[in-house]
C-alpha cells in the first residue's frame, strides 16, 4: 500500500527523495518517511512418507479448486513459525522438518508469499473450521485438483519445486 497520509498524525505526504529509492512519501510533521508497505503470507506443502501431499479447500477461495495450507504471518514471528503454526492450526499435524522454497509476489492481495515444504509422518487430520475439507493426494494426481497455473500463482511453484526434489 502507497501511503497519502501520515498514519500517525493524519498530515498529507510530500514526495521527497529517499537516497537510492528515489521520490517517496514524507511526513513533514513526524519527519519520516512512509515507504509502501505490504503483507507476509506463508503457504505450506505437507507431504508425508508416501509422497502423498494435502488438499484442502477453503470456502472463500474456491469450491472448486484446492490449495495447499496458507496465512498471514503474525508481527515478531519468523517465516518458518508461521508456516509450523498455520499446519498446526488447520490441519492439526506438527511438521518434522520444513525446506525453504522460496518467495512469490502477489500482487492480487498485495503479498509477499514465503513458500514451503513441510514433512510429516502420514496421520488423520484435524480440520479447522476455515476449511471446508483436506486430504492426502497422491502427489502426481495433485494438479488436476488446483488452480491452473499461472504467474503468481505461489501453489504451482512449490508444487514444482517439490516433484523436481522428488526426481533429483
Ligand atoms: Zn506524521
Amino acid at each position: 500500500m502507497k501511503y497519502s497520509y501520515c498514519p500517525v498524525c493524519g498530515t498529507i505526504l510530500v514526495d521527497k527523495a529517499a537516497g537510492d529509492d528515489g521520490l517517496t512519501p514524507y511526513c513533514e510533521h513526524c519527519d519520516r518517511y512512509w515507504f509502501p508497505t505490504f503483507s507476509d503470507c506463508v503457504i505450506v506443502l505437507v507431504a508425508n512418507e508416501y509422497n502423498e501431499i494435502v488438499l484442502a479447500k477453503m470456502p472463500y477461495l474456491s469450491h472448486r479448486y484446492a490449495s495447499f495450507i496458507s496465512g498471514y504471518m503474525q508481527p515478531g514471528e519468523s517465516a518458518e513459525a508461521a508456516a509450523k503454526r498455520e499446519v498446526q492450526e488447520e490441519l492439526g499435524l506438527s511438521l518434522n522438518r520444513l525446506e525453504y522454497s522460496g518467495t512469490y509476489w502477489f500482487g492480487k492481495n498485495n503479498a509477499l508469499m514465503h513458500g514451503f515444504i513441510g514433512k510429516t509422518a502420514k496421520q488423520n487430520l484435524k480440520l479447522s473450521d476455515e476449511l471446508a475439507s483436506a486430504e492426502w493426494i497422491a502427489a502426481g494426481k495433485a494438479p488436476q485438483f488446483m488452480f491452473p497455473d499461472s504467474p503468481g500463482n505461489a501453489a504451482s511453484a512449490v508444487y514444482r519445486n517439490f516433484i523436481q526434489k522428488l526426481s533429483a
